[in-house]
């Protein structure tokens, strides 16, 4: 039983098209994933209110939202789904249409450490232990990191943070780990330009 959506709803029929989001119309809003979510309180919007708001085409307010910045990839909701939908993936292809929009939210900063951390992979070949979250918090807030001092702190006493250097990617991975970011960036605007065009077409 597929849920119909209202009127000529082209956002869902962009979510839809996105790896994950096919099955999206077979929501019966049971609500059982925002219960299994242990993020769901600090969400704008729960995984069950988004796909509501998508099936209604509200995609400005979906987009800007926070809540698919927040999820933790844990997948209770899609163990759980009664209906086989896999909610991580719409909120995985969420963050894809919200980065492809440039639609950002002031709530999360999530999209920034994704950026920073395939930035300094893609420039030193690994994931220097205090370099990249310096580097996160450079952008995003210098005191930040004062404040997370004793979680790192705690992350050492536990040996859950080494403080040796992690293992470097060899050069030819390397090499290949860069050709595979640097296609995806181009794809991601060749991407654009296309929708772009839509866009102005469709207004004219
Ligand atoms: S658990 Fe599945 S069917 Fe229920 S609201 Fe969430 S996505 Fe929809
Ligand atoms: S995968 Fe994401 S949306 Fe689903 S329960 Fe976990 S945090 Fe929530």
């Amino acid at each position: 039983m597929e849920i119909k959506t209202e009127g000529n709803n082209d956002f869902i029929k962009e979510i839809s098209s996105m790896p994950g989001g096919e099955k999206i119309n077979l929501c019966i809003q049971c609500g059982t994933c925002s219960g299994s979510c242990p993020n769901a309180n600090k969400m704008d919007y729960t995984p069950r209110e988004l796909i509501a708001m998508a099936r209604a085409g509200m995609r400005d307010q979906v987009l800007s939202s926070n809540s698919m910045w927040l999820c933790l990839s844990c997948y209770m909701c899609t163990v759980r789904c009664p209906r086989g939908i896999v909610p991580t993936y719409i909120m995985h292809a969420l963050e894809h249409l919200a980065m492809r929009h440039h639609v950002s939210s002031p709530r999360t900063r999530t999209p920034t450490l994704y950026k920073v951390f395939s930035k300094t992979v893609h420039d030193v070949g690994y994931i220097p232990r205090f370099g990249c979250m310096g580097r996160f918090y450079l952008q995003v807030n210098p005191f930040g990191a004062i404040k997370n001092i004793p979680v790192a702190l705690s992350l050492l006493q536990h040996g859950r943070m080494p403080i040796t250097q992690a293992r470097k990617l060899k050069p030819e991975s390397l090499r290949q780990f860069q050709a595979i970011l640097d296609k995806a960036e181009t794809l991601g605007r060749h991407l654009e330009r296309k929708e772009l065009k839509t866009l102005i077409s469709g207004r004219t």
